[in-house]
């Protein structure tokens, strides 16, 4: 095939390109990828990667899905986009039914839009807007945990930790919010009063100020990658009712399975106002996030003065990305997933066991398909990258972090050669 004979332009890529979180001017090294299929990326040198990231949670059926290029091949052939103002179309709405039933049943309204920042954005608004309709023009702050991770665009910035969310490099710019302790009681460990007592303190001196308390359910993401106590949502949510906030989770990284339930707040069986589904959404075929509230917040906001939700994205609710949503939730309902899910949870424990020894290592912990190594100290990205390529697999570590989320249709025997990689290159580090 012709069209793969190409070769991948990486000195224009140096010298044009921004990486995430990159220089542009002195970057790492970027592998160049030429096609991914099933749990692999392949490298323009014919090198195969066994793929632990999912890329960043998102992949959980793997690469070039057959179901899912044929979703977005025959939704292709009717419309790609139209808008959605006056406008809408079988994909969202079906896409729109499907969430609503996978989600707790008090979630009943839903606001496609573009990403998960954006997303948490939406959510942000909703919560503003809920109390402003209500008169309650004061309550326009958030109050979250320290640790984590909501997104890149400024409102969901201002709720990441404010030290690795590097507040300060903002200061001025970015809305100044409450925080609190992060949940201290970890996945497997009992949750006291105690461990509220910050964001209870906080709630009590600030609730006439706070609009929401927005949460990523048990697992705490791209901020420290921390499993905490289902225990603790539960009695989050007590304190959210009594103090009059709403709640919002952040389920953009645990959605659709990955965590052993299929949202990370089954773990603690409640629901909370307001939820940001994104990343897994579309199996990682495109962009696309959703905000879902109860018909309480959305009656409220729209009692309101202009009456309407102030949000409308030029690519709202787009159809491929609607198609490849609706064709991968469907695909995820059609299996197994949760012994799936099980047992990469088995292969992650046994698998990362033996880093435990390793004097460079503070912690290993597993969660459903999650599978983190925390070492005492940063590593240098740019070498162990390359000692995770030449060893076949794709890793991504971060500052002390070397984590693991593969796609969900992983064999035990490439689960193994990912984490018998990373107890290697945990071995080299001091
Ligand atoms: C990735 C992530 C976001 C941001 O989503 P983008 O699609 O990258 O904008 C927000 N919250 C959490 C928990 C995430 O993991």
């Amino acid at each position: 095939m012709a069209i793969l004979s190409h070769s991948i332009d990486l000195d224009f890529d140096r010298s044009h390109l921004w990486h995430p979180y990159t220089s542009v001017t002195n970057p790492l090294p970027v592998y160049p990828v030429s096609r991914a299929y099933d749990v692999f990326l392949e490298l323009e040198d014919g090198r195969k990667l066994i793929d632990g990231m999912s890329s960043w949670w998102a992949a959980i059926h793997g690469y070039n899905h057959a179901v899912l290029n044929e979703a977005i091949v025959s939704q292709m052939q009717r419309m790609s986009h139209v808008m959605f103002g006056g406008l809408t179309h079988e994909p969202a709405v079906n896409l729109a039914k499907q969430l609503i039933a996978l989600t707790p049943h008090s979630l009943e309204k839903v606001f496609l839009c573009d990403s998960g920042s954006v997303s948490v954005e939406v959510a942000i608004k909703m919560a503003i807007q809920y109390w402003a309709a209500l008169g309650a023009t004061s309550k326009n702050k958030l109050l979250t945990v320290r640790s984590g991770y909501h997104g890149d665009t400024f409102a969901a910035m201002s709720v990441c930790d404010p030290v690795t969310g590097m507040h300060s490099l903002f200061k001025g710019t970015i809305q100044e919010q409450f925080f609190a302790e992060a949940p201290a009681c970890r996945f497997h460990e009992p949750c006291t009063e105690e461990d509220l007592a910050d964001i209870r303190m906080m709630l009590e001196r600030h609730h006439w100020e706070i609009a929401a308390v927005i949460i990523e359910p048990v697992v705490q993401g791209a901020g420290g990658m921390r499993f905490y106590a289902p225990h603790y949502l539960v009695m989050l949510r007590e304190l959210c009712d009594s103090y009059d906030v709403l709640l919002i989770f952040d389920e953009i990284a645990t959605g659709f399975g990955r965590t052993g339930r299929m949202f990370a707040l089954e773990h603690a069986g409640i629901a909370p106002d307001i939820i940001c589904l994104g990343k897994a959404l579309t199996g990682g075929y495109m962009t696309l996030a959703a905000t879902l509230t109860t018909d309480r917040v959305a009656e409220t906001i729209c009692s309101g003065n202009p009456g309407v939700f102030m949000h409308g994205p030029t690519f709202m609710a787009n159809p491929l990305a609607c198609a490849v949503a609706s064709a991968s939730i469907s695909l995820l309902i059609s299996y197994d997933w949760q012994t799936s899910v099980r047992r990469l949870e088995t292969g992650l424990l046994t698998g990362l066991e033996p880093c435990r020894e390793l004097s460079s290592v503070l912690d290993v912990r597993v969660l459903g398909a999650i599978g983190v190594v925390e070492l005492y100290r940063p590593l240098d990205m740019a070498v162990v990258q390359k000692q995770f390529v030449d060893q076949g697999v794709w890793v991504r570590p971060f500052g002390r972090l070397v984590y693991l989320m593969p796609p969900f249709i992983m064999h035990d025997e490439e689960l193994g050669i990912l984490t018998a990689a990373v107890c290697n290159v945990v071995k080299t580090m001091r």
